[in-house]
């Protein structure tokens, strides 16, 4: 590492989502190493700019980076930990497949509650993740789905009949952990904005 700093190489940093699992961040420079404390601090560097070895690419550029990287971690983290509470099945119709399956906020990750814990997640497969948010689906906060009103007098095929409407009425699947269970009062405000939409 200490070489790597003096020389200015560009370096991969592995950061750890869960044990065994990590995210590449590429390329970043180590930009200050105190021995004493026996760390070193890195920055990552924007993709496109031409690295020179005196880091000289604009901060603006640098700091976009940087808040990208942390923006894509955290998202990662959250995605791979609220999967993980919720057995990594949709909550509404159980469905198993991972790469169809996605983590949900309660409240939006740009509202100052919509933070990226279990508790303001919920694990759903991309087609009700979608009437999430798009308010055609809602959660009371006593974990009962809801379909909207509109959508449960059309007819349609297949995956409106059993889909949407067949869930309605029927409860969430919650994690077996108490704490990673979603929190009734972020539920609560959200389901006043389904229910504002209908
Ligand atoms: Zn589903």
């Amino acid at each position: 590492m200490r070489a790597a700093f003096e020389i200015a190489v560009p370096l991969i940093y592995f950061n750890g989502i869960v044990p065994s699992q990590y995210t590449p961040i590429a390329p970043i420079y180590l930009t200050h190493d105190d021995p004493i404390k026996e760390r070193v601090e890195f920055q990552v560097a924007w993709p496109t700019a031409e690295i020179k070895p005196d880091f000289d690419f604009d901060e603006p550029a640098r700091r976009y980076a940087t808040r990208q990287a942390h923006y894509r971690l955290h998202q990662q983290r959250f995605r791979e930990n609220v999967l993980r509470a919720y057995s990594r099945q949709c909550a509404v119709c159980r469905l198993r497949e991972v790469p169809l399956l996605q983590a949900a906020h309660i409240i939006g990750d740009t509202e100052s509650r919509g933070t990226a814990t279990v508790a303001n997640g919920i694990a759903l497969c991309a087609i009700h993740h979608l009437a999430y948010d798009r308010n055609l689906l809602g959660i009371a906060p006593d974990g009962v789905v809801h379909i909207a009103t509109r959508l449960l007098h059309e007819i349609d095929g297949p995956m409106l009949k059993v889909g949407l409407q067949g869930f309605h009425g029927s409860p969430i699947q919650i994690p077996r952990r108490p704490r990673d269970r979603p929190d009734p009062e972020l539920l609560e405000i959200r389901f006043g904005r389904f229910r504002d939409a209908a």
